[in-house]
């Protein structure tokens, strides 16, 4: 599978894929497909990645694959997910005592 067009996840290091839904909106997935994501990916006619939430009326197209939102997977977030809130409170004692 070709790397071309990849990006970098700014806060686990992993490869992404950016894709524009169907809103217009951006969204970063996995490259690789996943067949228990939630997102179709399909390259359009002007050879841009697209991206769309397939549906009992719309399921899945012959030339999409289904890919995991790079969110649902990133380490980065799901430890943010996790942070108790006092770290966040230690983070500021810390800078308070370093920052002169
Ligand atoms: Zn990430």
């Amino acid at each position: 599978m070709s790397r071309a067009g990849l990006a970098t996840c700014r806060d686990c290091g992993k490869p992404i894929r950016w894709t524009r839904t169907e809103a217009g909106k951006r969204l970063a997935v996995n490259p690789e497909p996943d067949p228990a994501g939630n997102t179709a990916v399909w390259r359009d006619g002007a050879g841009a990645w697209r991206s769309r939430r397939p549906s009992a009326e719309l399921p899945l197209n012959g030339w999409e694959r289904l890919h995991k939102p790079h969110v649902a997977t990133c380490p980065a977030h799901q430890e943010q997910l996790e942070l108790p809130v006092g770290v966040v409170r230690l983070d500021d004692h810390r800078r308070r005592n370093s920052g002169r």
